[in-house]
């Protein structure tokens, strides 16, 4: 039986690609050094697999920034405000990626998302109606040569033609039937390249597979595979989906000219059924997605191993597969070296999954796979009992009850209430809670782990920034003002840090985005609050001004999504679990002086399951009462924020204005505020703070602009009910872009205040 994986953790052992990149756009870098590290890390990553013994390793994985934005420079589909500024190839991809403002010009990034149901951000491709789309770029090719050269036959990896399709925006008249000849021809063509190169394998990813498809979806999948597979040059084909199951065309795709289909067994609720039940086609390979490329718990080999010979009743030719790239978990526990022993044994991340299809490997290729040793040390494993269970916060989530989630009296009546209390003026400013993580912060921080410094000083320090923070806000003139987030290295990890029941790891960093990596902390058991986790800084802060001093809080939804889940009790007994521990601390703010209290959904939307059918079931009908117990006990005059990242949530707007915050603030520049009209249709209640510009780019926006922005929130929403804020937190901003940008913010807010008089 072969191995393969769909992909490899492209930001190195220890984010090496993240700090080249980050002195590249500094400039203390030239391109050939980053270009250098990119190439160090890539063959660094081969020899790993290689030694692994991997039979089917990908190549063109490896991504400056993201692969659906190479994939948009190889199809040429570049929106020429980009082509335009005259910069290197290499900056003008940085310029989509990221905005640009300089002396050749001066423009936005490229929208970005959440990569399906992950903490992962794609950018979004444009096409208008002069793109023409055509093969123009060379990179898979010499990333194949390259491996190559380095003693690897690599399986090429890119993007789907209709998930690209299905992910761009169309800014013209154009739609997506008129570039299905155009982009067939590209694949047709990337296909005959690569077949000159002797190339065995292509793996063409089409996660799109996996969502809710129209009859008009799947005639269009249909129609551009036949015209690709119609000249395959001596490749073999693989299309590859993940994050969950294909029932909506698993005829279709077992129908084409395919050499593997690639599934997901660990996410793909129905996949095991849909081969079951259909069966599956003897001329194709099965890529069976059974390590779980999204979690870090070591496989359950027992399981493996029953669904794998259930499969083999069916298919003849089954390559064992990681069930989505590896790039949503951590690369190598080599670096955890303060983990002990007792927990890193539960776990996996990238190099321990590629010994896992190794070690499965071995399993299958053995006459008696329940006798080798692989599987019984497995066996082993998975039948210890492990510390961390907590009967009573078991028995406080089974006790609660329906009017435990809610909270009186209704919105109305608060807002009323609030408004009285807190006369505010007309748009009132805010930021999202975190300022500037500036070097200072980090090396401060970084110092005080290591025991350089004590917890006294380091409390000091902590104090003497949220001072200097709070005295900024007021300078600037903003209305209601935040602490700065200085003693949080990051919104999930510092309360996983406070939280019992959470471990955290050393460097088991994940890429969120570009440059941007998260290291998700571990629900190793159940949760609990051992002791409050905010209330010296938000109260430190708040005795420093008479404004009001929000209290900033990470939701449970968020805090689940963003760490790695148990895989022994449900998400919604741990989202429970978290519910309760915040509240505690919701309502220890409250006791304390703190009069608003934003508690952060920023990825309530992001594990909304890709199948409207799944959306309550499985989601919506715990995660927005674990919000709303969150806050339930709260008295009518505080006032609770909530803040989410991306305005992607047309589709639910009834269940977020169902979290029954008083007020709610995302992002809305990125995408032009389309979202309004939405709110509008939908007669939202809640008030709404949509960002008035993009702080994950470093262009300062005009006050101009902001007010430009005001301007179309007044159109379609309440005065009455308006704030003017930033999309997201700043920490990943300097002060030097921070600073002049929330004055203009002010500005703008102030002339619309008096033009509104
Ligand atoms: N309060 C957080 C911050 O400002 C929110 C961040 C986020 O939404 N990602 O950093
Ligand atoms: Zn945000």
């Amino acid at each position: 039986m072969k191995t393969s994986i769909i992909g490899y953790p492209r930001i190195g052992d220890l984010r090496e690609l993240k700090f080249a990149s980050e002195k590249y756009f500094r400039g203390e870098i030239t391109s050939a050094e980053l270009e250098q590290t990119a190439k160090e890390i890539r063959l660094y990553n081969l020899n790993v697999q290689k030694n692994s013994g991997i039979d089917l390793i990908p190549s063109n994985d490896f991504s400056f920034y993201d692969e659906v934005l190479d994939a948009a420079f190889l199809l040429n589909a570049v929106p020429e405000r980009y082509t335009a500024l005259g910069l290197s190839a290499l900056d003008t991809y940085f310029a989509a990626a990221r905005g640009y403002q300089g002396e050749n010009g001066d423009v936005k990034a490229l929208a970005m998302k959440k990569w399906y149901n992950t903490n992962y951000h794609y950018m979004v491709p444009e096409i208008d109606d002069n793109t023409e789309i055509k093969l123009a770029g060379t990179k898979p090719f010499d990333l194949f040569t390259e491996a190559l050269e380095n003693g690897v036959k690599t399986k090429p990896v890119i993007i789907g033609a209709y998930t690209f399709l299905k992910l761009a925006r169309y800014t013209g008249k154009k739609t997506v039937l008129d570039f299905v000849e155009p982009i067939a021809a590209a694949y047709s063509e990337l296909l005959r390249r690569f077949g000159e190169l002797g190339t065995e394998w292509v793996q063409i990813d089409e996660p799109s597979l996996v969502k809710d498809m129209t009859a008009d979806d799947i005639a269009l999948f249909v129609s551009l595979y036949e015209k690709i597979l119609a000249e395959k040059n001596g490749v073999k084909v693989l299309t590859q989906t993940y994050f969950g199951d294909v029932r909506d065309c698993y005829n279709e795709l077992c129908g084409l000219d395919l050499d593997g289909i690639g599934l997901d067994f660990v996410e793909g609720k129905r996949s095991l059924e849909l081969v079951r039940t259909n069966g599956f086609p003897k001329d194709k390979a099965l890529f069976a997605g059974v390590v779980n490329g999204k979690n870090i718990w070591r496989n359950n080999y027992e399981k493996t191993v029953s669904v794998i010979a259930e499969l083999k009743k069916y298919a003849e030719n089954i390559v064992l597969n990681t069930s989505c790239s590896l790039l949503h978990v951590p690369c190598t526990l080599r670096n955890e070296t303060k983990l002990p022993e007792s927990y890193k044994k539960h776990f996996a991340y990238a190099e321990e999954k590629l010994s896992e299809l190794a070690g499965l490997k071995t399993i299958f290729d053995s006459a008696t796979p329940a006798e080798t040793a692989e599987y019984r040390a497995n066996k082993a494993l998975h039948s210890e009992t492990r510390a961390g269970e907590n009967p009573a916060v078991k028995a406080k989530v089974a006790a609660l009850t329906e009017s435990d989630f809610v909270r009186l009296p209704a919105f109305a009546e608060r807002e009323k209430i609030q408004k009285a209390r807190f006369k505010l003026p007309l748009f009132p400013t805010t930021t999202i809670g975190s300022f500037p993580q500036t070097a200072d912060v980090k090396a401060k921080r970084s110092a005080f782990r290591k025991g350089e410094l004590n917890a006294d000083e380091y409390e000091r320090f902590i104090e003497k920034k949220i001072a200097e923070c709070v005295a900024l806000q007021e300078e600037i003139g903003l209305d209601v003002l935040v602490h700065g987030e200085f003693e949080r290295n990051d919104m999930v990890e510092y309360f996983g840090e406070c939280l019992d029941g959470y471990i955290f790891t050393e460097k088991a960093w994940v890429q969120s985005y570009g440059t941007r990596c998260v290291k998700p902390p571990v629900v190793w058991g159940d949760i609990s609050r051992a002791k409050p986790m905010t209330v010296r800084w938000s109260k430190y802060a708040q005795s420093l001004t008479n404004k009001p001093m929000k209290g900033m809080l990470t939701g449970p939804v968020t805090i689940l999504n963003w760490s790695f889940p148990r895989e022994d009790i449900s998400l919604k007994e741990s989202a429970f679990q978290i519910a309760l521990a915040i509240r505690e601390e919701v309502l220890d703010l409250e006791a304390n002086g703190i009069s608003i209290i934003q508690v952060d959904e920023a990825a309530l939307r992001e594990k909304l399951p890709l199948r409207r059918a799944d959306w309550r079931e499985d989601y919506l009908d715990w995660a927005i009462p674990a919000f709303r117990y969150v806050h339930s006990g709260v008295k009518p005059e505080t006032q609770i924020h909530t803040h989410m990242c991306y305005s992607e949530f047309a589709d639910i707007i009834r269940d977020i204005d169902d979290m029954d915050a008083d007020v709610i603030t995302f992002e809305a520049s990125r995408s032009d505020l389309t979202i309004l009209d939405v709110l509008k249709e939908n007669n939202f209640r809640t008030e709404v703070g949509p960002g008035v510009y993009d702080i994950h780019s470093p262009r300062i926006p005009s006050k101009e602009e902001i007010k430009a922005a005001i301007g179309k929130m007044k159109e379609r929403i309440p005065v009455s009910k308006l704030w003017v804020n930033p999309d997201c937190g700043l920490k990943t901003r300097g002060n030097e872009e921070t600073v002049p940008s929330l004055k203009n913010l002010v500005a703008a807010a102030k002339e619309a205040r008096n033009e509104n008089g």
